[in-house]
């Protein structure tokens, strides 16, 4: 069984967080220490603790992700522009919180994809 993360209890609202979007799959709110204009994340409700532990019974809801990224970048303002999609996956990618998380970041030019 995965160790519960902060995330946990934002699910649950059991600790305060800037909610914008929740139902049966996931949830979305706005990241404490945002990178661009528009930081959100959006989580599964179900802990997977990083990408390796996705499974196909895992599909509907990690699609899911993707149609409350694209809806809230429409409500940012930032789907025209452009945005960015990232999921870190474990030390090396820079996961910090394991939860699996997709950050939707947007507002402002992102630059490289990666800094070397
Ligand atoms: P990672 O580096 O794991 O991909 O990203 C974790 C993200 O979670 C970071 O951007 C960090 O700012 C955010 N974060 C960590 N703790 C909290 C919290 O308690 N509330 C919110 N809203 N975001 C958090």
């Amino acid at each position: 069984m995965a160790e519960e993360t902060i995330f946990s209890k934002i699910i649950r609202k059991e600790i305060p967080a800037d909610v914008l979007y929740q139902d049966e799959l996931v949830t979305a709110f706005r990241d404490i220490n945002p990178r661009a204009p528009s930081h959100i994340l959006i989580i599964p409700n179900k802990l997977l603790p990083t990408v390796n532990d996705v499974e196909v019974e895992d599909e509907l809801m990690m699609g899911r992700m993707f149609t409350v990224a694209r809806k809230l970048a429409e409500s940012e303002g930032v789907a025209e522009d452009g945005y960015r999609l990232i999921v870190n996956c474990n030390p090396f990618g820079g996961q910090e919180v394991y939860h699996i998380h997709m950050h939707l970041l947007g507002g402002r030019p992102l630059g490289p994809m990666i800094v070397s």
